[in-house]
């Protein structure tokens, strides 16, 4: 998969990119991770790519005609027009959904803003998606960028080992995933649950999954809405919702 990165900052995007996994699979062929520095696109005899707003306001503005030229760049050297999503605080909240949606595609433009934003004709013009990395508001767009290409390229088969790739991620299902514990055996004076010890496949798969669930309740309760559950789970869920219990492993039998 081919990821553009239209930004001010390629240093900034590709350094945070080009470490441990995803680095890793940029080496492996299974990723082609670029940065497009917008300013070297700038017609201006200063590299000048930003000016005040119309109608005043406080801020400063990227102007079209760069963030158009470098995306034409990508356009005219790959001889298609993928899809161009704008990180923007308006945009959709990016999900682990759109993730695999995304990572379906062969090539994708990320367009990162800056200052105040980007002039809203060239948006109209060449961006598909708008994608937000939650409701609150960053100075650019280059941290969104990384984490979007960090999450669909996951998906992306060959990036995750299969030691990586765990059976069982946070929203698979609209579920969290269960806890998780590694050596020693007691820490601290806590000990691992005895079950994940027994070597009994059959309970520590159910364990897991009602662990799921309980974190589910506990910490995201909005999910659960969604989630993947047996009539009996549904019904397990009903009765503790109905006797204020937040421990799944009450449940009646
Ligand atoms: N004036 C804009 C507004 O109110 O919507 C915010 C501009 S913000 C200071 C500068 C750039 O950071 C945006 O153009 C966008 O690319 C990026 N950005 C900021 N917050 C973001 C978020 N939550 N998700 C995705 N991108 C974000």
């Amino acid at each position: 998969m081919n990821f553009y990165i239209l930004t001010l900052f390629p240093e900034m995007v590709m350094n945070g990119l080009n470490t441990s996994i995803i680095g890793r699979a940029v080496e492996a062929g299974f990723l082609h991770i670029e940065a497009i520095n917008i300013r070297d696109y700038s017609t201006n005899k200063h590299h000048k790519v930003d000016d005040y707003p119309y109608g005043g306001g406080a801020g400063m503005l990227m102007q079209a005609q760069p963030v158009y030229d470098a995306w034409k760049s990508v356009v005219e050297r790959i001889g298609k027009k993928p899809r161009c999503i704008y990180v923007t605080p308006q945009g959709s909240t990016f999900s682990q959904g759109a993730a695999k949606e995304f990572a379906r595609e062969e090539d994708i433009i990320l367009l990162c803003g800056h200052y105040e934003g980007i002039d809203e004709r060239v948006l109209e013009e060449i961006v598909t998606d708008y994608m937000s990395i939650g409701d609150y508001v960053l100075t650019g767009g280059e941290l969104p960028a990384m984490v979007m290409v960090d999450a669909i390229s996951r998906m992306v088969p060959g990036v995750l080992t299969n030691d990586e790739s765990g059976s069982m991620e946070s929203f698979e299902g609209n579920l969290l995933e269960y806890p998780q514990y590694s050596r020693p055996e007691e820490w601290n004076g806590k000990k691992v649950p005895q079950v994940l010890m027994s070597g009994h496949h059959k309970k520590i798969e159910e364990w897991r999954r009602q662990q799921s669930i309980k974190r589910t309740l506990e910490r995201r309760p909005d999910l659960l809405e969604k989630a993947e559950l047996t009539e009996k789970e549904k019904k397990d869920l009903q009765y503790i919702a109905g006797c204020g219990k937040i421990s799944i492993c009450e449940t009646r039998k």
